[in-house]
């Protein structure tokens, strides 16, 4: 005789005592099922055909895999097994003619309690009032919220729609970019008309178009330490999509120190991260990550590319935990770190633990408030990454390479951006090659190095200088202000 789990799953609860999982003895599948039918007549219908036969829309597996490919119902058992029951289940909300019994909720509220919620609301909210685990009381809970996105972009985007569909009172938005073409490829929140207009405009649109009952406060701001404890304080909850270590370790201390939940989520290329950071109760990011990486090592979405349904799935997870915390149901992702990987469809769980000498977080925290963020990532920013290296403009480029003595022009992106664009008779060296193939370059050659925008650039045009090249110049702006200014037929990206 073995001990399994079984587990049973929502549809079938209500005619096992509501139970998720039980612990049940028996030698076989069968045996262990047998059993727990015995015990609960009401699901042993449902299990079973009366000729005692296991139901065709009933699929029963043994860990991972489906009884029908082992022995069937004499499938051995040994001890730890976990048999898990899998009925078909149709999706989508039940209609309300079709919600009565058998799952008729819990503890719903009596139609006076629902005064508050005007007629059109409780329409609105109809598939959520329907579940016990939110019904009147957690769908006030909801219109009471305030949640703070931070960053607007791939994982805001997703996650304030769901929001707002959910029916979350107010949602503040921190973002100071405008809407750009290459976003609509992930940023759902806005259109292709809403190209060029400031994001959170458009956001306030679309989201009080979705749901009037919800507030959007726009924070046209970039979020720093002198601000974030203001701009955060009013708020229930805080979501964290941001794109940028500098902007997460404050949101993180900030967070911290307002003893207030952070909703995680992070992407890159085809994996996503996400977790439940709470000081309060579990671990925060710099237990997890005490220091940053190397601002080299870590490219963002704008150079290393990202799937566009990665994040809309990642934004969602987060506003899942972000409604869950408000209604205070279900488990947190508090003490734990969700991998997503787009390529394999696989998730994977890993345990993060409280540092106990994590610096903000534990009980001797050597800091006590908010520090030089872009200093301790070790993030110069684009002003200053700039700033001493010397440059040429589009145009000045435009009639050196017209001269006798044309310079040696280097492209230090990736392939895949080269095949998008590139100036006749460059070379190619990705900048993260470029202290290996240094030798390709002529050290007395005039030199002018471009990329994307002028940031990546900068920073080889500054590691060629400091190898002692002498006359190597940054295409101001990059292949994208080539574009505008020099060439339209260039695609800019
Ligand atoms: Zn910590």
């Amino acid at each position: 005789m073995a001990k399994a789990t079984v587990k049973i799953p929502t549809p079938l609860r209500s005619f096992a005592g509501g139970v998720a999982e039980l612990s049940l003895e028996g030698g076989t599948v069968g045996a262990v099922l047998g059993t727990l039918a015995e015990a609960n007549p009401a699901l042993k219908r449902h299990l079973f055909t009366p000729e005692g036969r296991l139901r065709s829309f009933v699929t029963i597996y043994l860990n991972d895999e489906d009884i029908r490919f082992l022995e069937r119902e004499a499938t051995p058992l040994k001890e730890g097994d976990v048999v898990s029951i899998v009925p078909a289940v149709a999706g989508g909300a039940p209609s309300a003619s079709s919600a009565a019994s058998p799952g008729r909720p819990r503890g719903r509220e009596s139609p006076s309690a629902t005064g508050t919620f005007s007629r059109d609301e409780l329409r609105r909210y109809s598939r959520h009032l329907l579940l016990s685990e939110v019904g009147v009381a957690g769908q006030k809970k909801l219109r009471q919220a305030k949640v703070l996105l931070v960053g607007a972009g791939g994982l805001g985007a997703p996650a304030a729609l769901y929001l707002a569909a959910a029916g979350v009172g107010e949602i503040g938005l921190v973002d100071f970019d405008s809407v750009d073409l290459s976003n609509l490829q992930r940023q759902v929140l806005y259109s292709t008309r809403d190209v060029g207009r400031p994001k959170l405009m458009a956001a306030k649109e679309r989201l009080e178009g979705l749901n009037p009952g919800t507030r959007v406060v726009p924070h046209e701001v970039r979020l720093t330490s002198e601000n974030a404890l203001d701009i955060l304080a009013p708020y229930d909850v805080v979501v964290d999509g941001t794109d940028n270590f500098p902007t997460r370790y404050l949101v993180n201390d900030a967070t911290v120190l307002l003893k207030k939940p952070s909703v995680y989520g992070s992407i890159y290329r085809f994996e996503g991260q996400v977790s439940v950071f709470d000081a309060r109760h579990g671990p925060c990011y710099r237990c997890l990550y005490p220091e940053p990486p190397p601002p080299d090592l870590v490219p963002s979405c704008a150079e290393a590319g990202v799937l566009g349904v990665l994040p809309g799935l990642v934004g969602v997870l987060q506003a899942t935990e972000t409604v869950k915390l408000i209604l205070g149901q279900g488990d947190s992702l508090v003490g734990r770190l969700l991998l997503y990987d787009a390529l394999t469809l696989k998730f994977r769980e890993l345990k993060i633990r409280k540092n106990p000498h994590c610096v903000i977080c534990s009980p001797h925290a050597s800091q006590k408030g908010l520090i030089d963020y872009p200093a301790f990532c070790g993030v110069t920013g684009a002003a200053t990454a700039i700033e001493g290296v010397p440059q040429v403009e589009p145009e000045a480029l435009r009639s050196e390479l017209d001269s006798e003595e044309p310079p040696f022009l280097v492209d230090v992106r990736e392939p895949g951006e080269w095949a998008i664009a590139h100036l006749p008779g460059a070379h190619l060296i990705p900048k993260g090659e470029l202290a290996d193939r240094v030798d390709e370059l002529t050290r007395a050659a005039k030199v002018v190095v471009y990329c994307r925008s002028g940031i990546r650039s900068a920073e080889a045009t500054r590691f060629l200088l400091d190898l002692g090249f002498a006359n190597v110049r940054t295409l101001h702006g990059g292949l994208n202000a080539w574009a505008q200014r020099v060439d339209p037929s260039v695609p800019q990206y």
